[in-house]
């Protein structure tokens, strides 16, 4: 079986609905995970982060149009009288807890909640539109299995049993619907897999059920070789190993959670990315294949932070390293890009919630050097550390002032740290060079 995953914008809109259904008639059975419809989560955060600054009045009026605008689109989708008006009354408990919600105190576990109702939302009714259209569908419910451990990672063996009892308890049918992003605790509270996190749902599913293949359908045509909102000429990149896309969705390409090829890439489950505009268009297929050599991709990613750290006591000591790590571990800071000389070593980290308390422990030991509004521009493909075009790298880039650089941390990636004012001319230069073929 496959599962498919359609985002925000593919269940944004009836049309877009009525798009997807297309998709996923096909005659083979199949589950299906949706996210939110685009904008309701944020609308949630916003609802949360009023009760969390008790603004009720806020979260009200917010509660109220959000409300409508569900109401609306559900007369425009279901003109089945009692599909109708058997989803209204499934909308209006939802907006009744959030209601509710607004007379309660604040507590993570109720912000949970609340994020974790557009989900909710978006499956029941796309569930009775289908009905409608006389397509067979059920709904699993994303709660019944999908749970994550103390560590915050999925608990793979507990989801495997679970989905397969929900499953087998389910009426046969040929669509299966399930809830992006949401999931238990390991106390059993509501919680999800962070922002995004509907691939990730999808490529657990996939993993726990053996999947033939996972879908993530999204509103562009697959990963782009280059960020499009920057250089013109950018093309989606038709083949990427799970490497070579782990990489990626770590640096910037906001088209994939982070973590989405984890569960997938052991037992070789290929993820492919489509578009639901465009469902012809290739897409992007992510796969155990790394026969293809060379620079695959160029992304970049912003609000980093440059921290150098100089200690003329690091000249041939032991344990410097780890003195400066257990500063960032103490702070739960994590640290992206590091190199080092014999009397300083520069690290990178895109969180700054604790910068202040960090530099002043390393200040205890060290002269420290703060550099924000830094960008890494990273590139990938497989075994690029040794693609002939890399050596060209820094002639390609004798204007941009080079901050840092990372080689050979893995064979697929090489990162550059660079100030954020370069980072256009640099996409472009290393666009120009690299796949536009232009000699130097
Ligand atoms: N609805 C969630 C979000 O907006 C999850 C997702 O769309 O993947 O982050
Ligand atoms: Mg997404």
């Amino acid at each position: 079986m496959k599962v498919l995953k359609f985002g925000g914008t593919s269940v944004g809109s009836v049309e877009n609905m009525q798009h997807v259904k297309g998709i996923i008639t096909d005659g083979t059975k199949k589950i299906v995970v949706l996210s939110a419809m685009s904008g309701t989560t944020n609308t949630l955060v916003s609802i949360a982060s009023a009760i969390l600054n008790e603004i009720p009045n806020q979260a009200i009026d917010t509660i109220n149009k959000l409300h409508e605008s569900y109401f609306a689109t559900i007369d425009e989708l279901l003109v089945d009288n009692s599909l109708n008006s058997d989803t209204k009354t499934y909308v209006t408990e939802i907006f009744n807890f959030l209601l509710e919600a607004t007379y309660s105190e604040y507590s993570k576990t109720l912000e949970n909640k609340i994020l974790a109702q557009g989900e909710l939302l978006s499956t029941y009714m796309f569930n009775a539109y289908l009905k409608q259209e006389g397509i067979r569908s059920e709904l699993l419910p994303a709660l019944d299995f999908m749970r994550i451990n103390n560590a915050k990672e999925p608990d793979l063996a507990y989801i495997k049993k679970e989905f397969k009892s929900t499953f087998d308890a389910t009426p046969e049918s040929d669509i299966y619907i399930t809830q992006g992003f949401i999931c238990l605790d390991d106390n059993g509270a509501v919680s999800n897999l962070q922002r995004g996190g509907s691939d990730y749902t999808a490529t657990i599913i996939g993993a726990v059920i053996n999947a033939e293949e996972v879908q993530i359908w999204t509103d562009i045509d697959g990963m782009h070789n280059n960020d499009p909102r920057y250089v013109e000429n950018t093309h989606p990149i038709s083949n990427l190993s799970f490497d070579e896309a782990a990489e990626l969705a770590y640096f910037g390409a906001k088209i994939l959670h982070p973590q989405t090829v984890l569960p997938v890439r052991e037992d070789g489950i290929p993820v492919r990315l489509k578009n639901t505009m465009d469902p012809e268009a290739y897409g992007t297929l992510i796969s155990s294949d790394t026969s293809e050599n060379g620079i695959k991709a160029i992304a970049a990613k912003d609000n980093i932070i440059a921290i150098k750290i100089k200690s003329g006591r690091m000249l041939q000591a032991h344990g410097f390293l780890k003195k400066v790590f257990e500063v960032f571990e103490t702070y739960g800071t994590s640290i992206d890009m590091i190199t080092t000389s014999e009397v300083a070593v520069s690290l990178t980290i895109d969180d700054d919630r604790n910068l202040d308390k960090i530099v002043a422990e390393l200040e205890q030991f060290a002269s420290i050097e703060v550099d924000k509004d830094q960008t890494i521009v990273c590139l990938v493909g497989h075994s690029i550390v040794n693609h002939e075009s890399t050596y060209k790298l820094f002639q390609i880039l004798q204007d941009v002032k080079i901050r840092m650089i990372s080689y050979g941390g893995s064979r697929n990636n090489i990162s550059l740290l660079i100030n954020s004012n370069d980072k256009v001319t640099t996409l472009n230069k290393l666009n120009d060079y690299l796949f536009e073929l232009v000699t130097l």
